[in-house]
C-alpha cells in the first residue's frame, strides 16, 4: 500500500450523476433466503429503468460466480464477500448509478461497514422482514429442506443467526404485500426522500 497514490478524478461523482439527471444511492436488500430480496430488487430495477433511471443490480449468486468466486462460506470469507460488494457498489454510485444489491448479509457489523462507505442518506437499508416460516414454506431453492436435513451447515435462520436491522430505512414483509405493493412502497420512500423525482 505504501507506494500507492489516490488519484482524484477530474470529473466528480456529482458531475457524473448530474449528467444522468439523478441522485445516486445504494439500496441494500437484506433478509433471509427466500424473503424476496432477489424478486423485489429485480422488479424494482425494471420499474426504475422504465421510469428513465440508470440502475445496476448486484445479486448474490451472480457475484459469487465472478468477482468473489475465490471466496467460500467461512466467517472470514463471508465478511470479505460483503466488503467487496460494498466497495463495488460504491464505485457504481460514484459513476452516478442507482445500485440495488441483494445479499442475505446476516450480520449488522458487515452492513454497518458498507453503510459507512457512503455519504449520509445514500445507503438505504431495505430489510425484508418476511418471517422465517414463510421463507421456509416457499423454499424456492430447496435450501431449507437441505439445511433441516443437515446437508447444509451454517444456514442463515436455521443454524446460523440472522441479525435483523434495528433501524432500516425501509422494512418490507413480502408475506403480506404483493410484489407491486412492495415496489410502490419503496418508490414512495425514494420520492419522499428526493432520490426519485416526484411523479
Ligand atoms: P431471496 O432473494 O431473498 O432469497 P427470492 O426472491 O429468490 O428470495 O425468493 C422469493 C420467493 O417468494 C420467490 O419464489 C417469489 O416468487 C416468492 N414470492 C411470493 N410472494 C412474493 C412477494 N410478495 N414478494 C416477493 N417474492 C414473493
Amino acid at each position: 500500500m505504501t507506494n500507492l497514490t489516490w488519484h482524484d478524478h477530474r470529473l466528480t461523482r456529482h458531475q457524473r450523476a448530474s449528467r444522468k439527471n439523478q441522485q445516486p444511492c445504494l439500496l441494500w436488500f437484506t433478509g433471509l433466503s427466500g424473503s424476496g430480496k432477489s424478486t423485489i430488487a429485480n422488479a424494482l430495477d425494471v420499474a426504475l429503468h422504465e421510469r428513465g433511471y440508470h440502475t445496476f443490480l448486484l445479486d448474490g449468486d451472480n457475484v459469487r460466480h465472478g468477482l468473489n468466486r475465490d471466496l467460500g462460506f467461512s466467517e472470514e470469507d463471508r465478511v470479505e464477500n460483503i466488503r467487496r460488494i460494498g466497495e463495488v457498489s460504491k464505485l457504481f454510485t460514484d459513476a452516478g448509478l442507482i445500485v440495488l444489491s441483494a445479499f442475505i448479509s446476516p450480520f449488522s457489523s458487515d452492513r454497518l461497514l458498507v453503510r459507512n462507505l457512503f455519504p449520509e442518506g445514500e445507503f438505504i437499508e431495505v430489510f425484508m422482514s418476511t418471517p422465517l416460516e414463510v421463507c421456509e414454506e416457499r423454499d424456492p431453492k430447496g435450501l431449507y429442506r437441505k439445511a433441516r436435513a443437515g446437508e447444509i451447515r451454517q444456514f442463515t435462520g436455521i443454524d446460523s443467526p440472522y441479525e435483523a436491522p434495528d433501524r432500516p430505512e425501509i422494512a418490507i414483509d413480502t408475506g403480506t404485500l404483493s410484489v407491486d405493493e412492495c415496489i410502490e412502497s419503496i418508490i414512495s420512500y425514494l420520492s419522499h426522500n428526493h432520490i426519485l423525482k416526484s411523479v
